[in-house]
């Protein structure tokens, strides 16, 4: 039997689309008429610049919007940064934080991290709270200890009584087409959950919806899928094609 939490599908459409290929690529999936699931959410992660003319096209849709970041302050002097209270009044649903692109290239550490998650729930938007080893940690064995410390930095700031979503994405598989295989997918996806049990409580876990992200295609979502503790996907590359996305999105839904 298919357990009780929420799966979702969200779409990184990361630094890509200029506005009009954007509203093109969201026509293109508006095209695509399905019956989705209700225990399913579908999540648009467009560019800052589209939140706006998206939500207003996304009204009362099959989509959900979400941003791709988010700042870590509340409002005043931070140039070029992007509230979380903004993005609230949008109507933005959930927020990516510790993406490892951002960790990577715009050094945000944990305790930045930290930052995102709080603001994120203060203003009742939902963290999608991204972790995931890079390839040289992959290689040494010492996985699980690197995630179990990005989740518990995490988790201890993160307020229990509103919800939250866990993306494992391990960096060698993003953007490479070198997927992690469902099984190297569902271990590390149990590890996280056990983690949200000892430190949360069992109803937590339970209810915490976990995605895998890296290189997921409509030839291996539904291995994915498959798996007992994984509860959806992030999705970058494929998610800019309409037919791909919607071909993934049935499969996390189904
Ligand atoms: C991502 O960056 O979140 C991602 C999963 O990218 P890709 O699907 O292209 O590997």
């Amino acid at each position: 039997m298919q357990n009780q939490r929420k799966r979702i599908v969200a779409a990184n459409w990361k630094m890509n689309t200029t506005l009009q290929e954007g509203l093109s690529l969201l026509r293109a999936l508006l095209a695509h008429p399905w019956a989705i699931s209700t225990g399913c959410s579908c999540v648009l992660l467009p560019p800052f610049t589209h939140l706006f003319p998206l939500a207003e096209a996304l009204k009362d849709g099959v989509y959900a919007l979400g941003a791709q970041n988010c700042a870590h302050e509340r409002a005043g002097a931070w140039t070029g940064e992007v509230s979380v209270r903004m993005l609230a009044d949008l109507g933005v649903q959930y927020v990516l934080v510790g993406h490892s692109e951002r960790r990577q290239h715009f050094g945000e550490d944990d305790g930045r991290v930290q930052q995102k998650i709080q603001r994120v729930q203060e203003e009742n938007l939902v963290p999608m709270v991204c972790c995931g080893e890079p390839l040289a940690v992959r290689q040494a064995g010492t996985q699980v200890s690197f995630v179990e410390r990005q989740i518990l930095s995490a988790l201890a700031v993160l307020d229990a009584k509103k919800p939250f979503v866990v993306a494992y994405e391990p960096i060698w598989a993003i953007g490479t087409g070198q997927t992690a295989s469902a099984d190297e997918a569902q271990s590390m996806h149990q590890s996280i959950r056990s983690l949200l049990q000892s430190q949360m409580g069992a109803a937590v876990a339970q209810r915490t919806s976990i995605l895998y992200g890296g290189s997921v295609k409509a030839d291996n979502i539904t291995s994915l899928m498959a798996q007992s503790d994984i509860d959806g996907a992030l999705v970058g590359g494929a998610s800019l094609d309409a037919a791909a996305f919607v071909a993934i999105a049935k499969a996390v839904a189904c």
